[in-house]
């Protein structure tokens, strides 16, 4: 048997530790949530597990969750008989933070409480939330289909390490002990512990059970006795009817899918029947991840199927364009040992995205649409957050296409501020007298975008012009062309056509000024021979003398400095 070991935390861990304790405590309740939710998890894994392997059941067949207190020990203990973690896995999971994009995150943090406290609840709390209540975290864990000898029990005061040393545990699964701070008494009691848990985790699917409390004739007052009850619905929220979940439910849930502090913007909920069947429980978060440009990144859709737990970031599931998805989808189709191989090909995995393609931008059309503020400003969170990944969709998503682009929002001479907020649809109904077209001027930042010389005759004349400044909008464009059947015309190109906003005084005007200085013109072109294609009097200009152009059919000035950029 292996020697009891003291073993250090990740930096990371460390100061997670520090910050979590003061900045969260005054929403110290959530170290309950986090816990079940973990437990909840490991059921689910186990059972996962067990699908092609019943004997790893053993004789304790009824996955549960176990809530128990001591009022003399002051400890508070949540069981499960799910996975469990071998020694491996608890030194990994429990002494580092594997999360993409740590490092980055930790370098934010600024030191005031408050922001990051935000910021922490942003990247997730999870297991080292129980050091908000306790000053020593005991966790005695088996392994599903390890012997009871090679049991781990780890412990630590939340500072700056841990010990880990084996074990003999009778049941499989996970105990976490919490030994209270000072002044946390008032968590050791039956119905505090209740109300915790049926306000935030009355979503699990699990029983949760704690020991039943009685009244005591003798000692007159409530005791606890030996018999269990459940004290949450204990069955899969989303299986349940939309009537009978509340909206503090729904946004419970989505914390524990998406293991995200913060409540969602919006979800969808649906039971589609047919010729396929499935459920969808679908939520836009408030706030995008830190790996959301992360390439290797999955998604965040867990697929059950028939209540089953099969796997996380099924990726199948959603179109890359909306990865930022969160949510369930449960089906009754699929076999319960299909793999990640077998759903690429799955006809049935083809319909469900579709299906959840179809509802998700319903979902985003309904907040963009919304009459009233609330839903308006949820929109623009919204496309702050994620506007650029769903701009993939333009060139990824052929079949909603024109949906896509109804939800696009952009920067606008129209208004003095680079937050985009124009609809193409808010610029149609403003187009001139005349234009034909959708104007719209691309460039690396707001800034340059507002003052190209380009825009200067559409100043003149009163005529708004886009002002597209994000990485992908080149690359969108190349996919949409028109909008409304409007033309989209990139202002630095060629001879623009200005059409029937050019009146016919100016077009006799601007011959006859072309006619004037047509020697000029072609002393500059011989002059700049091998440097410009063309050379052409400009009537686009009121402020600058001179600006370059692309060519009609060619690459943009800045495409050109993207694709440089990225080494083409
Ligand atoms: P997250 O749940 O977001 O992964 P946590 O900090 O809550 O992060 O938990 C870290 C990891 O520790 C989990 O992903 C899981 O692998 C492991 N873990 C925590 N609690 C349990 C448990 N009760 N049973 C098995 N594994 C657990
Ligand atoms: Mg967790």
């Amino acid at each position: 048997v292996a020697e009891k070991e003291t073993l250090g935390f990740q930096a990371e861990v460390k100061q997670l530790l520090q910050l979590m304790i003061h900045s969260l405590y005054s929403n110290k309740e959530i170290f309950l949530r986090e816990l079940i939710s973990n437990a909840s998890d490991a059921a689910d894994k186990m059972r996962f597990e067990a699908i092609n392997n019943d004997a790893l059941y053993g004789n304790d067949h009824e996955l549960k969750i176990k809530v128990l207190f001591d009022k003399d020990a002051k400890t508070i203990t949540i069981s499960d008989n799910g996975i469990g973690m071998s020694r491996d896995e608890v030194i990994s999971h429990l002494g580092t933070i594997a999360k993409s994009g740590t490092k980055e995150f930790f370098s934010k943090l600024s030191g005031d409480q408050q922001a990051d406290a935000a910021l922490i609840g942003q990247f997730g709390v999870g297991f080292y939330s129980a050091f908000i209540v306790a000053d020593r975290v005991t966790v005695e864990t088996r392994r599903a289909g390890a012997e009871a000898s090679d049991a781990v029990r780890w412990e630590s005061t939340g500072e700056g390490d841990y010990t880990i040393e084996q074990i003999e545990k009778i049941n499989r699964g996970t105990d976490i002990t919490l030994h209270l701070r000072e002044g946390e008494d008032e968590l050791l009691s039956s119905w505090k512990l209740k109300s915790i848990i049926r306000k935030y985790s009355d979503h699990i699917s699990l029983p949760i059970v704690m020991k039943k409390e009685a009244w005591d004739e003798e000692k007159k007052e409530n005791v606890v006795s030996d018999e269990l009850e459940t004290v949450n619905q204990a069955s899969a929220l989303w299986a349940r009817s939309k009537s009978d979940i509340t909206p503090e439910q729904y946004e419970e849930f989505y914390k524990h899918v998406s293991h995200d502090f913060q409540a969602p913007l919006a979800h969808t909920h649906n039971r589609v029947e047919g010729r396929s069947e499935y459920t969808q429980l679908l939520y836009v978060p408030a706030h995008a991840p830190f790996d959301l440009w992360d390439r290797n990144k999955r998604g965040g859709i867990k697929l059950y199927v028939k209540r089953v737990f099969i796997m996380d970031d099924a990726e199948q599931l959603m179109p890359v364009y909306l990865r930022f998805v969160k949510g369930v989808i449960d089906s009754n189709d699929l076999p319960l040992n299909v793999s990640r191989e077998i759903l690429q090909e799955s006809r049935d995995v083809r319909v469900i995205r579709e299906g959840s393609t179809k509802r998700v931008l319903g979902m985003l059309e309904e907040m963009a649409n919304s009459d009233e503020q609330e839903g308006k400003d949820k929109y623009a969170t919204f496309w702050k957050e994620f506007g650029q990944v769903l701009k993939e969709g333009i060139g990824e998503d052929a079949t909603n296409k024109d949906r896509i682009a109804k939800l696009l929002r952009f920067a606008s001479t129209q208004n003095d501020s680079a937050e985009q907020t124009v609809s193409f649809a808010d610029y149609v109904a403003r187009m001139k007298e005349g234009q034909e077209k959708i104007y719209y001027v691309t460039a690396d930042s707001y800034t340059a975008a507002r003052n190209s010389p380009h825009l200067e005759i559409f100043r003149k004349k009163g005529v708004e012009v886009l002002l597209l400044t994000d990485r992908v909008d080149e690359w969108m464009l190349s996919f949409l062309t028109d909008f409304d059947g409007k033309e989209l015309v990139s202002v630095a190109k060629g001879g623009l056509d200005l059409g029937k906003l050019e009146d016919e005084a100016e077009k006799k005007e601007h011959e006859e000024t072309e006619g004037q200085y047509k020697d000029l013109v072609e002393k500059m072109k011989g002059a700049l021979a091998d440097k410009a294609k063309d050379v052409r009097v400009t009537f686009r200009l009121t402020d600058s003398p001179a600006c370059l152009v692309a060519d009609e059919h060619e690459l943009s000035a800045n495409l050109v400095r993207m694709l440089k950029a990225a080494g083409q």
